[in-house]
């Protein structure tokens, strides 16, 4: 199994969880067999109790789970039911370590974020496949890099990364890239700060998916992503503003994103994608 970890930076509500889908569609596309979860950095067990003004619907899966809005999307693009197992939050990990904890399973242990957060966050990131075996898990962590809530799961991810082998994973990072009307200019030094943060934390980005408002990375500035965040030029894709959510997978389609994504992954695909469905 392979994994890949969606990370986002810079502001929230980018994307990422459909850029995720995104993802999971084309790979399934390609006729692997895919899933995909979502890591919430909140305290709460479940958004069941959240109100939805802040925090969008609850989304309740087949098993009566209740979960975060962005398994709709995951529901709707992968064409495929998504369980308890799908969703994760901060709160659930907490949940578990403390009732270890009461029971004195860690045998006197000090308990602490790191070792023991941060391996039940580890088990929950394989936990999806005792149910089922996948070509691909797809981790999607909820929140922005650089938020002291998500430093748990980055960290977990880093540790999960050391136990696998080159090809056996990637790190796709969603930013966001604003355009200076006045100057007529696309920026992309926050990008550059928010991959600087996920390196500092030991996570390496492969892809860098630029959120823009309207088509317009040209060539240098791709190269200058590419050089300062520390990926390889065709690595750098956009994802500007689309007129339905369900144009994200051509637009990645359409910039090679199946190519790139094999040079971390290793896979091989077992069919072409139907471009004109
Ligand atoms: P995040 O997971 O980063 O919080 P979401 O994936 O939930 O963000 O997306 C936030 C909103 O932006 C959603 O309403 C979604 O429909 C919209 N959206 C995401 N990507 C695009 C895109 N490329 N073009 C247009 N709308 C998008």
């Amino acid at each position: 199994t392979k994994f890949i970890f969606v990370t986002g930076g810079v502001i929230s509500g980018l994307g990422k969880g459909i850029s995720a889908a995104s993802i999971a569609y084309l790979l399934k596309e390609s006729g692997l067999r895919v899933t995909i979860q979502k890591f919430d950095p909140y305290l709460n067990v479940d958004p069941g109790t959240m109100s939805p003004f802040q925090h969008g619907e609850v989304y309740v899966t087949e098993d009566g789970t209740e979960t975060d809005l962005d398994l709709g999307h995951y529901e709707r693009f992968l064409d495929q039911n998504m369980c308890r197992e799908n969703s994760c939050t901060s709160g659930q990990i907490y949940n578990a370590v403390l009732d270890k904890e009461r029971k004195g399973d860690y045998l006197g242990a000090t308990v602490q974020v790191i070792p023991h957060v941060t391996n039940a966050i580890q088990e929950r990131f394989t936990a999806i496949l005792e149910k089922n075996d996948y070509d691909v898990v797809i981790t999607e962590v909820g929140g922005t890099v650089g938020d002291i809530e998500g430093l748990p799961f980055l960290e977990a991810i880093r540790q999960f990364e050391l136990s696998l082998e080159r090809g056996q994973y990637a790190n796709v990072h969603v930013t966001f890239m604003p355009f200076i009307k006045t100057s007529g200019e696309i920026k992309t030094k926050p990008t550059q700060h928010s991959v600087n943060k996920l390196r500092e934390i030991g996570i390496y980005p492969d892809i860098i998916l630029c959120r823009t408002e309207r088509p317009m990375m040209d060539t240098s500035t791709r190269d200058k992503i590419a050089l300062f965040c520390n990926v390889r030029r065709e690595s750098v894709l956009e994802l500007h503003d689309a007129f339905t959510i369900y144009e994200v997978p051509l637009l990645l389609y359409r910039q090679q994103f199946l190519d790139v994504i094999q040079k971390y992954l290793n896979v091989t695909y077992k069919k072409e994608v139907n471009t004109e469905r």
